[in-house]
């Protein structure tokens, strides 16, 4: 049983834990992110490592980080929630512990984790869509991930749907997440009890009374409820959803959809209506199949299972999902010395239990 180590880095907390092979939790621990400062980041990374280190012996350690990760997975050159600006992540964890870790992007993570344990076990054609604040997402062709030439693929989020649409966080209007997210939930049903108030009694008695009390529980109890207002409101998110997952049918025509973040917890009040509009939207529908729409099944581990499992993968790509890891292939690391030579490894980590060929190093 070899047992890795997998970290959770996002913008509000830092979550760890000791992970098998079979994508089972051990041991988690979990820290405040001192996102304002890189360094004190990177500290309570490397604390929460050391403590877990203390009581499992691991063959590899991967971080799952809420940012734009470079093609080589070692610099974080932008995160939205963190003070990471072209930050030598890798390099300077592996300073604090003195051993190699693996940077992964954190959608890309949950999107692994899902593929390998949850959802989308199976598929080697999948895209994980979160749906929460934003909306993250991730692509797997093939059973390998697609990072794109400089990393940073797969962030459907800022295509834009509606033009001179709402203004984005981005700079840009119109963008998806805009319309399809949990901040567009709750600005949906803030906007309709303002404006038709005795069509929202419910909402807004669960609110506290004023549409400002409206938030993302709320309306999913109210929905649950069968209360009118708030399932239209989830037909309104779960119907953008559904029109964008054929426009990325369009371009990738995955086999499985990953639904997850935040909004995803709504289920099926989210998902019905999503794969009602992704079903009329589809270009060529009735003469080829549908994808599935699955939600996703490993919930807020997603990220931390992910990066364990890539990092394993990474470390002791000759013994990927079983068997006992090169004789001390952890420390004695070489990643420090041959970066380029790792993350080419990295690049191709495949699903195993898929057919997938083994991983071949691809010329750079
Ligand atoms: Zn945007």
């Amino acid at each position: 049983m070899t047992l890795a180590i997998g970290v959770d880095v996002g913008g509000t907390k830092v979550a760890a834990a000791v992970v098998d092979e079979g994508g089972r939790i051990l041991a988690k621990l979990k820290r405040s992110t001192p996102a304002a400062s890189p360094q004190r980041t990177e500290q309570a990374i490397a604390d929460v490592v050391t403590e877990l280190l203390a009581g499992h012996q691991v063959v590899a350690i991967g971080l799952g980080a809420a940012g734009f990760v470079d093609c080589d997975r070692a610099t974080m050159l932008f995160a939205p929630n963190l003070a990471w600006r072209d930050e030598p992540l890798k390099q300077r964890v592996e300073e604090r512990l003195g051993c190699e870790v693996v940077v992964e992007n954190d959608a890309n993570a949950s999107a692994w984790a899902e593929a390998r344990f949850g959802a989308a076990r199976g598929y080697r054609d999948v895209m994980l869509v979160a749906v929460g604040t934003g909306i993250g997402a991730a692509i797997i062709i093939g059973g390998e991930l697609y990072r794109g030439r400089w990393g940073i693929a797969g962030e459907p989020g800022h295509v834009r749907v509606v033009p001179d649409g709402r203004l984005c966080g981005c700079g840009n209007r119109g963008c998806w997440e805009q319309y399809c997210s949990g901040n567009a939930l709750v600005a949906e049903a803030r906007e309709f009890a303002r404006r038709t108030p005795e069509g929202a009694m419910r909402l807004l008695q669960l609110g506290g009374g004023v549409a400002e009390g409206i938030s993302g529980p709320v309306i999913t109890q109210a929905a649950a409820e069968g209360d009118p207002a708030a399932l239209r409101c989830f037909q309104t998110i779960g119907g953008w959803l559904g029109q964008g997952l054929a426009d990325l049918a369009a371009i990738l025509d995955p086999a499985c959809f990953v639904i997850g973040g935040g909004v995803s917890e709504a289920g099926d009040l989210l998902i019905d209506p999503a794969r009602a509009a992704f079903e009329r939207a589809l270009t060529g529908r009735g003469h080829r199949p549908f994808a599935e729409i699955k939600v996703a099944q490993l919930g807020e581990d997603a990220g931390i299972v992910g990066a364990a499992d890539l990092a394993r993968q990474t470390t002791a790509p000759s013994s990927p999902s079983s068997g006992p890891p090169g004789p001390g292939s952890f420390m004695r690391s070489t990643s420090m010395a041959n970066p380029v030579t790792n993350a080419a490894t990295a690049q191709n980590a495949a699903i195993p239990g898929t057919d997938q060929p083994a991983a071949v190093a691809t010329t750079r």
